[in-house]
């Protein structure tokens, strides 16, 4: 016989000495909470000696050593008129051994065991009881490990399979929903490429894995035959969900430019959590590194609500949506509280709790989408306003370019006059009569070319000062200036002497021309020297090439020094000697 059997037997044995409690009635309506209908005691081994006082006053949780032995037992009588079949349902949190036995079958079972090695293929623990009409039998077992809440009810098979489906239906619209909040969130994050978003999926996704493992469904579907999983799985996505949510709460009081204040604090603060943890595991402190979250857990929200309350007071509007966000997650949670302390408010507070976490996380999610809106209306609106004032400063560029070039242009129309033109006399200069002799070709032919060069110029400078001189110049200028049309440029050629060269004329006309420009010169009179008689030579000469223009120059040049040499004041032609 093993050992497990010879406690069962001794079970058996030992607690059918003992008077039983109360006959309790059977309803196959209803769940029938029998936790007033059982008698407890607790011993240091899964057997009884037969001295242990039986009380029906429940155990408080923590007056229950993890290692000693909780047992129970209570007497049902069904007082109905034909036999049940009922089962008897014992829900805890979480127990490492449950024994339980009617006489006739015996049960062990506990957590590390998945659903479907239990008496029942659900979650929490039911045994299966056959009750003849008028029967009264005697149920007994006991009960150890982490002892939490435990509570004793009876129900039909049909009733509890209708609960589990109800169970099972909420839990997985949780999942569904959270799933969907999940991808919600890793669209935004795409869209936008806010990490805040990517924050908010790892949150939700953490407290869902979370869950999933904690109501078993993780044990059950993924890894029924490694329950050694179920602490990895735990401290895992326990450690995920507190990362997850100072990730997310930081992320979601900071701007993308700036952290929130004392946000380095709780960085900090953050990175003790996997460090300690790793260092507990590492050094085989395994239970520490359970448990440790939740020790972290405190400070880390004492911390984030002095932050919170911070930028509150700051006008923060983050932190005031943060906070309405965060309001049904407090809400479930206190309702959980209350629960645990005993207080019961008529909600069940695991629906509670898992409602107020859909709506946190869609609420933060839709926040922070309204948020991101604005921000993205706002810079459009920057966008363009810019737009329109660089708009507004290119056309004032445009306009301020257009003024000065004009302006520009006017003085390089001045520049291009000082290159051209002589000031003194406003006759094209040496330059202009230069470029005007390089422009032609023999379709200019026949040219025609004078050299005019006043008499005894040093004289009238002598006698009326340059001044003087300069009146002359201006004066017999504007007579030479009468000559130049498209055909002809007459200007000066430097100091008192002048070139006058035609092209497309006859030799007749040109010399017309000078003998009348000559006569013009000898007659011009200056108002404030009405006695001076201004004299010029003129030397002449035609060619019928271009290439003759160069020594025309020359040429002319000579006959104007022959008219000098000739007495001055004359027009002579050039003739070969
Ligand atoms: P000639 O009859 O032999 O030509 O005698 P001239 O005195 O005219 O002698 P020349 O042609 O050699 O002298 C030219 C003088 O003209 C010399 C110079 O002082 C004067 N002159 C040259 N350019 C200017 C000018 O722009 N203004 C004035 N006032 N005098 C000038
Ligand atoms: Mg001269
Ligand atoms: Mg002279």
């Amino acid at each position: 016989m093993n050992k497990r059997w010879l406690s069962i037997f001794l079970l058996i044995f030992v607690s059918s000495l003992h008077a039983a409690p109360l006959a309790i009635f059977v309803d196959p309506k209803q769940r029938i909470d029998i936790n007033n209908a059982i008698e407890y005691t607790l011993s240091a081994s899964p057997e009884l000696r037969g001295n242990e006082v039986w009380q029906s006053q429940r155990f408080k949780d923590a007056d229950i050593h993890p290692e000693m032995f909780l047992h129970f037992r209570m007497s049902i009588k069904n007082t109905l008129s034909d036999d049940q079949h009922i089962w008897l349902t014992i829900e805890f949190p979480s127990i490492e051994k449950l024994t339980v036995s009617d006489g006739a079958n015996s049960w062990v079972t506990g957590d590390a065991l998945p659903y479907h090695s239990r008496p029942i293929d659900a979650p929490n623990y039911h045994f299966p009881l056959q009750i003849r009409s008028q029967e009264t039998i005697n149920v007994f077992g006991h009960m150890q490990g982490k002892i939490l809440r435990y509570s004793f009810e009876l129900a039909t098979p049909v009733l509890i399979s209708k609960s589990y489906r109800n169970t099972l239906q909420l839990d997985m619209m949780f999942f569904g929903a959270m799933s969907l909040l999940v991808l919600i969130a890793i669209l935004m994050f795409i869209v936008t490429k806010r990490l805040v978003f990517l924050s908010f999926a790892a949150f939700a996704f953490a407290v869902q894995a979370w869950l999933y493992r904690v109501f078993g469904y993780g044990f059950e579907l993924l890894w029924p035959s490694a329950p050694w999983l179920n602490d990895i799985t735990y401290a895992f996505t326990v450690y995920s969900i507190m990362l997850s949510a100072a990730w997310m709460s930081i992320a979601a009081l900071s701007s993308r430019k700036q952290l929130v204040k004392r946000g380095r604090l709780l960085i900090g603060y953050t990175a003790l959590l996997p460090s300690a943890g790793l260092i507990f595991f590492v050094s085989g402190h395994l239970k520490l590194a359970l448990d440790f979250p939740l020790l972290w857990f405190f400070p880390f929200n004492v911390l984030l609500i002095v932050i919170i309350v911070l930028e509150l007071k700051a006008g923060s509007a983050k932190a005031k949506w943060f906070t309405i966000s965060m309001l049904p997650v407090i809400l479930g949670g206190l309702i959980l509280v209350a629960f645990a302390l005993g207080i019961d408010l008529g909600i069940e507070p695991k629906a509670a709790i898992m409602k107020g976490l859909v709506l946190t996380c869609f609420l933060m999610i839709f926040f922070t989408g309204a948020y991101l809106l604005r921000v993205l209306k706002d810079d459009r609106d920057r966008q363009k306003q810019q737009s329109e004032f660089n708009s507004q400063q290119a056309k004032k560029l445009e306009e301020l370019v257009k003024e000065r070039t004009t302006e520009l242009e006017a003085s390089n129309q001045q520049l291009k006059d000082l290159a051209h033109i002589d000031s003194l006399t406003q006759l094209p200069n040496r330059r202009s009569i230069d470029l005007f002799v390089d422009k032609l070709n023999d379709d200019c032919a026949p040219i025609c070319l004078a050299m005019l060069d006043l008499d005894h110029f040093k004289k009238i400078n002598d006698t009326h000062g340059h001044e003087g001189g300069d009146l002359v110049l201006q004066q017999i200028g504007k007579l030479i200036k009468s000559l130049s049309n498209t055909q002809t440029i007459a200007g000066r050629y430097g100091g008192e002497e002048f070139a006058i060269v035609a092209k497309n004329t006859t030799k007749e006309d040109f010399e017309t021309t000078l003998r009348s420009l000559h006569a013009y010169i000898n007659t011009t009179t200056i108002a404030s020297f009405p006695a001076l008689k201004i004299g010029a030579c003129i030397g002449w000469v035609s060619c019928h090439k271009a290439e003759q223009v160069i020594d025309a120059f020359k040429q002319a040049d000579q006959a104007l020094y022959e008219g000098k040499l000739k007495g001055r004041n004359k027009v002579i032609e050039y003739t070969v000697n």
